[in-house]
């Protein structure tokens, strides 16, 4: 059923990726009118069709022309904004390739934002601007040392944030995501990148036959079993912050920078064990370099978002996290 056409329409960028579509539905669910502006380098708009009533518009986050047009045609309460490239390995190979989209392209959407006087901004941060962490879990004034271009093109766009609000009265919310992974539970969507170089995927993917073996970069990190630790949250939980975000920003809040996580921290050979038993299947893993870029341990605090906005995760244990990815990749894949 049609969202009411007086519920506040809102612009996805990245909808249809994988973050963003699981916030598309959840938006929809929360009775907000949707229209996704993605790429579609990554993104899948089988999903939107299929499950939202969203509109897509084709195109880039840097292309203002195209960002006026939409700013004109519709009257947007907010911007949500996940339009971004992600792979860590990837930007420190290619480091323009993330400051021009990731940068650029949230700059450019963010002067749209203020030329139509749209205020209200929800953007997708990382966890990784924090760089190796001096006290876990870590909180959101720890200090910050961005250690990849990814990381540093995100920790950048929040000092642009600041400056915005200061100038320009832009009011944000910034989500520090540790590790989104998961899938909807409804099996609508899930995590589906190409090439994909998320552990979770790749373990699953393993687990189906369809990769021979997956890679543990590095074994010989200072944490308990020698592997890189992460705190792993899942995407619908993810996608519900979000809401909530959207909901203070529209109600008058101040702007926020807010870490998502579960506060646990899994090692990658823990998540390789825990996928073993959600499975049922043996995946063969094999000890490989350290992947350069990578802290050796992430994990949050998520005491701002319950405290600020109300957060209330519904799944916060691995084995929820693994069981509903393998949902969708036993769909997606099998
Ligand atoms: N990882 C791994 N093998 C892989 C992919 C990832 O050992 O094939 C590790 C990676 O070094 C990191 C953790 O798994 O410690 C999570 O990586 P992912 O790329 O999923 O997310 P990130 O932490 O980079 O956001």
């Amino acid at each position: 059923m049609a969202a009411p056409t007086e519920s506040p329409k809102v612009l996805v960028t990245g909808g249809a990726g994988y973050i963003g579509s699981h916030a598309v539905l959840a938006l929809e669910a929360a009775g907000y009118r949707v229209v996704v502006l993605d790429s579609l380098e990554y993104g899948h708009p089988e999903i939107l069709e299929r499950h939202t009533q969203a509109e897509l518009v084709v195109g880039h986050t840097t292309d203002r022309d195209l960002l006026d047009q939409l700013f004109q045609a519709h009257d947007f309460a907010a911007v949500m904004h996940f339009a971004a490239y992600i792979a860590v390995g990837e930007s420190v190979r290619e480091p323009a390739k993330y400051y021009r989209n990731n940068v650029l392209g949230t700059l450019t959407l963010l002067e749209a934002m203020a030329a139509a006087q749209v205020s209200r901004f929800v953007f997708s941060s990382t966890c990784a601007i924090y760089g190796p962490p001096k006290t876990v879990p870590i909180p959101e004034d720890h200090p910050t040392n961005p250690i990849s271009p990814y990381a540093s093109s995100k920790l950048m766009v929040e000092q642009i944030l600041r400056d915005f609000d200061q100038a320009h009265g832009l009011k944000s919310v910034a989500f520090r995501y540790f590790n989104a992974a998961g899938a909807d539970p409804e099996g609508r969507s899930g995590e589906d990148h190409v090439p994909e170089t998320h552990l979770i995927p790749l373990v699953l993917l393993t687990a189906l036959g369809r990769r021979e073996s997956v890679s543990i970069f590095g074994s010989d990190y200072p944490t308990p079993d020698g592997t890189c630790q992460r705190d792993y949250i899942h995407v619908t939980d993810l996608a519900q912050a979000h809401v909530l975000g959207l909901k203070y920003l529209l109600q008058g809040g101040q702007s926020q920078f807010i870490n998502l996580g579960n506060g646990n921290g899994f090692s990658v050979k823990e998540v390789i064990d825990v996928a073993r038993q959600v499975t049922g299947r043996d995946i063969k893993a094999v000890f490989c370099d350290r992947r350069p870029g990578d802290p050796p341990m992430l994990v949050g605090s998520s005491q701002r978002a319950r405290d600020v906005l109300g957060w209330d995760p519904q799944y916060a244990n691995l084995q929820d996290i693994i069981a509903h990815a393998w949902s969708w990749h036993q769909q997606r894949h099998g």
